[in-house]
């Protein structure tokens, strides 16, 4: 009977949610891709001009808060001119769209950071997904409907300040990334010290830097990049690592190369007003910066969740499996929330784990069984001796979870074993040879033959999406013919 709908149409549309995804980064895109597959209407909101969250590259910096110390930082994007990946392009890629190379652009193994940008521009294109994204708009507050049951999402354009605007939806999944908002020690004098001092959150170039004396604290993969391309135009660069430890053999390489304006220092001390800057051992330097690549917070500034969830030293929480936290599951969710994992195949991972839930097609377990589960895994990260900070790290302590997850959660394929041990060795090389390991690496057969494979794979799938495209314009002239004709047999002359 019209009107009325079938028993499936019905059921289709109970599952179907009205769903908000926050983040056009990579996280952001996997969600809502897979949020659309699973029959959901996805809205993207994104603050920036364009998608690709950290990969969108902004030479304006937060020049008036240069640690970030003053509230949340207005620039996105912490990267700096010459980004390249870390992760070879191989193993950084959507499981069903290969990050391949492809005439005129840039075919490096770990290519520079507009190339992952103009990656990401291609998957939107490839799967739609612009129609969904609503650029400029930045979201001020998310919080429970009176009810409830949903979410009113309240954003404003960015574009036009009178563009402000409540939604209500069914479900949030908050992709925001964590590469945004500095963190940084205390350090005693920092407030008075007379020198330049800012988060690699600002960091750009190294020109105006040139002859300068420059501290960069923090050995993390972004410290060491800085360090290097400073070391170039500075006087003299003094990198500060927190123990012995933390210095590893392609760092030990580089200083003894490059010993006569790279120097190793342990421990940032004290900063003192006129410009010195004392070390744990108890050396002095007198110094122009100080860069403070210490890495990132944790920071959703729009969410009220009345205290379901916290960040507490880098830890959000609780969150069941870094995805769903129990009281509010599973209209709430996060995607993104692992560090060192593969992206943004894993992000995928969660957001077909997020898409099912949401359909039904999935169930989670009760409320004080995720609970239970969190504190669980609490327990295992203290007592292996993982400080809290490092709650959401992944990859380094336990690479065998994100097959686990996607397997248990969603029948996501298991990563193909070439991957793995290309990505093993490139971590390898980078630790060894830090300055070469983008350029100078040797395959193994293994990973030689994957890589071929992986290449021709590209190739075909690459054809078989552009002779979609070319059917489904076929099928439209088509349809505007057969329209034609008939208006013309409505209408004669
Ligand atoms: C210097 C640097 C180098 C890196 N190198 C690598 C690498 O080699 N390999 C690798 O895998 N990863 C690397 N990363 C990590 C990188 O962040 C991830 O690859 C990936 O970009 C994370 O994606 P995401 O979507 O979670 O977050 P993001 O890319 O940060 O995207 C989040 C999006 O949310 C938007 N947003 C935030 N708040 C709001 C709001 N209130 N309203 C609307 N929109 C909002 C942002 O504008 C952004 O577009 C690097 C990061 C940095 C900083």
């Amino acid at each position: 009977m019209k009107g009325l709908r079938t028993d499936g149409e019905w059921l289709q549309q109970k599952m179907k949610k009205k769903v908000c995804a926050i983040g056009a980064g990579m996280a952001g895109l996997a969600a809502a891709r897979e949020l659309r597959r699973e029959g959901h209407e996805v809205t993207v909101l994104e603050q920036s001009g364009d998608v690709g969250g950290q990969w969108l590259y902004d030479p304006a910096t937060d020049e008036a808060d240069p640690l970030g110390a003053l509230g949340p930082v207005k620039v996105h994007s912490s990267m700096y001119a010459s980004v390249r990946l870390i992760s070879p392009r191989e193993t950084t890629g959507f499981t069903d769209f290969p990050f391949a190379t492809m005439d005129g652009r840039d075919n490096r193994r770990f290519p520079g950071h507009r190339e992952v940008y103009l990656y990401l521009k291609d998957f939107c294109d490839a799967f739609g997904l612009m129609d969904a994204v609503r650029l400029n708009t930045k979201v001020l507050r998310v919080a429970m409907t009176p009810s409830r049951r949903q979410w009113t999402v309240r954003s404003v354009g960015l574009t036009d300040a009178d563009d402000k605007k409540e939604e209500v939806f069914d479900a949030v999944v908050v992709a925001t990334g964590h590469y945004s908002q500095p963190r940084f020690p205390t350090i005693q004098g920092m407030e008075k010290w007379r020198g330049r001092q800012m988060h690699g959150h600002s960091y750009r170039e190294a020109e105006p830097f040139r002859g300068q004396v420059v501290v960069v604290v923090g050995t993390g993969e972004s410290g060491k990049d800085i360090t290097m391309e400073l070391r170039d135009v500075a006087k003299e660069v003094h990198i500060v690592a927190r123990s012995m430890e933390d210095v590893t053999p392609g760092l030990s390489k580089v200083l003894a190369k490059y010993s006569t304006n790279l120097h190793l220092k342990l421990n940032l001390e004290r900063l003192c007003e006129e410009g010195r800057v004392v070390f744990g051992d108890g050396s002095v330097v007198v110094a122009d910066a100080v860069i403070y690549c210490t890495g990132y917070n944790y920071s959703f500034p729009f969410l009220d969740t009345a205290g379901a969830v916290t960040i507490d030293d880098n830890r959000v929480g609780p969150l069941f499996e870094h995805v769903f936290p129990p009281s509010l599951a599973p209209s709430l969710s996060f995607v993104g929330i692992p560090r060192k994992v593969f992206a943004p195949r894993f992000f995928e991972t969660q957001g077909r784990w997020v898409a099912q839930v949401l359909s039904g097609k999935r169930t989670l377990p009760t409320e004080e069984e995720m609970l239970r589960s969190v504190e669980e895994f609490y327990r295992a990260r203290e007592s292996a001796g993982v400080p809290k900070k490092y709650t959401h790290e992944i990859g380094g302590h336990d690479r065998t979870y994100m097959d686990e997850f996607g397997e248990k959660y969603c029948d996501f394929p298991r990563l193909e074993r070439w991957k793995y041990e290309l990505l093993v060795s490139s971590v390898t090389n980078m630790i060894d040879n830090f300055e070469t390991f983008r350029d100078d690496y040797q395959d193994s057969d293994s990973i030689l033959k994957g890589v071929q494979e992986w290449q021709l794979s590209a190739r075909h799938r690459a054809a078989a999406r552009t002779s979609t495209a070319v059917t489904g314009l076929l099928e439209e002239s088509r349809t505007v013919i057969t329209d034609m004709q008939q208006l013309s047999v409505i209408s004669p002359g």
